[in-house]
């Protein structure tokens, strides 16, 4: 589907002084400090979670789970603080064939080409989206929380890294289909798995070009801004990023490099007035974390940041409902009208949101009527 170029990117969000982010205030963080949270810690970090037998909640479906999880846990730790493994901002040479001789660098006369090549690189070892941007650096956690350690360290993005290259990773429709069931959670941890690898590579292959590279997941940078500098899509109700070809049925990674490169430009094509019709992922929320009604400046709490007009999200309730469930929950990506996989139906549909904005309400409705966005019985998982 075709979109609209704009002239901001994440700016357009932007109504006041934004505050700078620093990670500890994550949700993910928080339960290891923030005395209000360190119950819900226990409960989430630290309780077993016996398999249940319900469908969904199945041994088979806690091993998927885990499985699917394990590149990122043992080898990048993007939720945790990253700058380890896959996501380590140094690299030892261990062993390179060819041995390529030291302090060679690639010409750079021509950045159109060299980001052509980029794409090209980031597809092959796995990005179902990448684009460009340049480094806003107000995205930037203005300090570092990484798990590993429990206590705040200094984020220092080499001043040199201008850009940022952000890759989207496809996670499969029918396992999110599931949620808040095994399946999808299964399909989440195969996006950060997958996130890793394809961001780690590709830092690598930009170090054997003698540039420098940070890559990241969750860790070091807010990945949503800066998907949205990239000309990936745009922000929606659910706090996430809406693509044009998989809704936010995406994860998102970044690799930030002083490779000099041409920026993609921002899109629109229609989200906005759309979510503004829609609360089909508030009302499947089942901890009711997703805000109804008009957007707001007005944070839920510390986890959200000052200065942007959006649907701030409460990670606060969020997070104990997933602790409650025994496992993660991605209803706002099932439910949205934008996770659909490409058809000409579908994309049918997008062009009228993108273009006759005035029919939203009917397309909600008729969404509704169609039956979009219930949950699949997890069982259909491993039987088709
Ligand atoms: S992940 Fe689930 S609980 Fe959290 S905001 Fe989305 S729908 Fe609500
Ligand atoms: S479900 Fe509706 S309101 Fe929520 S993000 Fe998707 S389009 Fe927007």
């Amino acid at each position: 589907m075709k979109a609209r170029f704009v002239g901001q990117g994440a700016s357009r969000y932007v109504v006041g002084d934004v505050t700078p982010f620093d990670q500890k205030n994550e949700m993910f963080c928080r339960p290891f400090w923030d005395e209000a949270q360190l119950d819900l810690g226990k409960k989430f970090y630290m309780t077993e979670v016996p398999p249940k037998n319900k469908p969904g909640y199945e041994l088979k479906g806690q091993a998927l789970v885990n499985a699917s999880w394990h590149l990122e846990n043992i080898f990048a730790q993007g939720v945790a603080g990253g700058r380890m493994g896959m996501y380590a901002w140094e690299w030892e040479q261990i062993y390179e064939y060819p041995l390529v001789p030291p302090g060679l660098k690639i010409e750079t006369d021509n950045p159109a080409e060299l980001t052509r090549g980029i794409k090209k690189v980031a597809s092959f070892f796995g990005a179902s989206l990448v684009g460009v941007c340049k480094l806003d650096r107000r995205w930037v956690y203005s300090a570092a929380y990484p798990l590993r350690d429990q206590k705040s360290t200094p984020n220092e993005v080499p001043d040199t890294c201008q850009y940022a290259i952000v890759v989207a990773i496809e996670m499969d429709y029918k396992a999110i289909g599931c949620s808040p069931t095994n399946p999808s959670s299964g399909a989440t941890g195969l996006g950060y798995s997958k996130m890793a690898f394809t961001a780690g590579l590709l830092a690598h292959y930009i170090r054997g070009l003698g540039y420098q590279a940070v890559a990241c997941g969750n860790d070091t940078a807010c990945s949503i801004p800066l998907a949205i500098d990239a000309g990936l899509g745009e922000l929606a109700r659910s706090g996430l990023l809406i693509t044009p070809a998989f809704g936010p049925r995406v994860r998102l990674a970044k690799v930030l490099t002083d490779l000099p490169l041409v920026a993609d430009r921002p899109i629109e094509f229609g989200v906005w007035d759309f979510c503004l019709k829609c609360e089909k992922c508030a009302l499947k929320c089942p901890s009711q974390s997703i805000r109804y009604g008009e957007p707001t400046n007005k944070p839920n709490n510390i986890s959200n940041r000052e200065g942007l007009l959006r649907w701030p999200i409460n990670a606060e309730t969020c997070l104990a409902f997933w602790a409650t469930n025994g496992t993660d929950c991605s209803n706002c990506i099932r439910s949205c009208p934008f996770n659909k996989p490409p058809g000409w139906l579908h994309d049918a549909v997008r062009w009228g949101v993108r273009t006759l904005p005035r029919l939203n309400p009917f397309f909600v409705w008729m969404d509704d009527v169609c039956g979009y966005g219930k949950q699949r019985n997890p069982d259909r998982f491993w039987s088709s």
